[in-house]
């Protein structure tokens, strides 16, 4: 196969953007590494990017960014891969016996997408109905950004979250809507600054057409992305 080809064919797989499965496909020795090695190899690759481009990567405002982009993909953007860093599950008795719908919304999202490698910036809206337990409010945001610091489909992450959620809350009754712009599709490619992506995965009694209707009655969809 010339090269030409090679790099064609690879780029057709990932561009269409699907999800094939709920778990972050990684290798078993994943983490044989440490951070510190990680960064280390990252930082040797990265900087060889840099020289392949015909970077001048003596010049001032250069000569730092391998190590900078190692370390900001192992220990920020891609800090979720690790399972050390999943927030601890910490759940309260549902003292009030509030049995409704539990909403919270507008958790802000950065992930990036898996297949290019740029930002997924958006929105994620959560909901749950307690069969006894309850989790503090933050602790949904810390669930949101642990899975959004992976290379990322945007419908595995929608559902890496609500089951995260079913098996802390120990229910399945849990739903997750994200309406994100990946940045992919916004700055390249097809260069469509205006669309964004809405994914929803819906758990138990979230199947039901009216819980799920009164759930999108709460955060009252809006794709209009001022600012992001
Ligand atoms: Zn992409």
């Amino acid at each position: 196969m010339d090269l030409e080809k090679q790099i064609s064919d690879t780029d057709n797989i990932g561009n269409d953007h699907i999800g094939t499965s709920t778990h972050t496909p990684l290798r078993n020795d994943a983490f044989d590494l440490s951070d510190i090695e990680k960064i280390a190899s990252i930082k040797k690759d990265v900087h060889n990017i840099m020289q392949t481009l015909g970077l001048d990567l003596t010049d001032d405002s250069l000569k730092g960014t391998p190590n900078r982009v190692a370390k900001m993909f192992v220990q920020e953007l891609f800090g979720g891969l690790h399972p050390d860093r999943k927030p601890k599950a910490s759940t309260f008795e549902n003292k009030y016996k509030y049995g409704e719908m539990l909403v919270e919304k507008n958790i802000t999202l950065y992930s990036t997408c898996e297949h290019h490698l740029l930002p997924i910036v958006g929105k994620a809206h959560i909901a749950y109905i307690s069969n006894g337990t309850v989790v503090g409010l933050s602790k949904m945001n810390r669930i949101v950004d642990y899975y959004a610091k992976r290379p990322q489909v945007q419908e595995r992450l929608t559902m890496q979250i609500v089951k995260e959620l079913q098996s802390v809350l120990n229910t399945e009754d849990v739903a997750c809507v994200i309406d994100a712009k990946h940045l992919c599709v916004n700055s390249r490619g097809i260069r469509d600054i205006d669309s964004s992506t809405v994914t929803s995965e819906y758990g138990g009694k979230f199947k039901d057409a009216e819980t799920r209707r009164d759930f999108l009655d709460y955060i009252q969809l809006n794709t209009d992305f001022e600012g992001v």
